[in-house]
């Protein structure tokens, strides 16, 4: 059977990230909402209501403007997943998601740099990777056919979408819908190809994602 899990970046937003939710809710579906502390500050209410309906939440640093593998000052990787860490407190999943990015959805070098493995090695969190961007950012109204895409593709898709004030999510049913309508199932918790770190214990090598400099 084939699977695919969902998951939710860079928000919350007050207004999209609620219209997601009522999608997942009509179609009994439990994702990751992984989270910036910056935008988690002031529109908490989001994802509290996320939280309480089942999904989980996770880290996406503080405000995502230098990927970590790119970060040159000492601490600011620490700063970047400690601080949202602690923002997103009771909310968070016991497993600790942390998701890196890197631009433009590569896995490459720019995700992490040995001061962020550190961190996310002794605070024991788990390294959340991906293997589907349909870029739902730039392509706002045709995300869903490269999403499917995507999906026929591999046994277990791990999707990254943005709850973004892009107009993308307005399609978030019409691909669920024909998502399940090709057999697809939808689970909640990653594929583990995808999981390189687990509660602080490393599970797949890093190199490809980790800049030695
Ligand atoms: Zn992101």
């Amino acid at each position: 059977m084939k699977t695919i899990t969902l998951t939710f970046d860079n928000g919350p937003d007050p207004v999209v990230t609620p219209q997601v939710l009522d999608v997942l809710s009509q179609h009994s579906i439990q994702s990751t909402f992984f989270v910036l502390g910056d935008k988690l500050r002031d529109r908490r209410a989001a994802t509290v209501r996320a939280h309480a309906e089942g999904h989980w939440v996770g880290n996406h640093t503080f405000n995502h403007i230098v990927p970590l593998g790119m970060a040159s000052e000492v601490s600011f990787s620490r700063s970047e997943i400690l601080r949202t860490a602690a923002l997103i407190d009771d909310l968070a999943h016991s497993r600790k998601f942390f998701r890196p990015f890197g631009g433009g959805g590569n896995l490459d070098k720019r995700l992490l740099n040995t001061e962020a493995l550190e961190v996310l090695l002794a605070e024991k969190f788990t390294c959340v990777l991906w293997n589907a961007i349909p870029q739902d950012w730039a392509y706002p109204r045709n995300w869903v056919d490269r999403a499917m895409q995507l999906c026929r593709q591999q046994n277990e898709t791990l999707m990254v979408l943005h709850d973004l004030p892009t107009g993308a999510m307005d399609r978030l049913d019409t691909f669920i819908r024909q998502a399940k309508d090709e057999g697809f199932t939808f689970e909640q918790d990653f594929p583990a190809a995808c999981v390189p770190i687990e509660c602080g214990v490393l599970r797949h090598p890093v190199d490809a994602i980790l800049t030695t400099n």
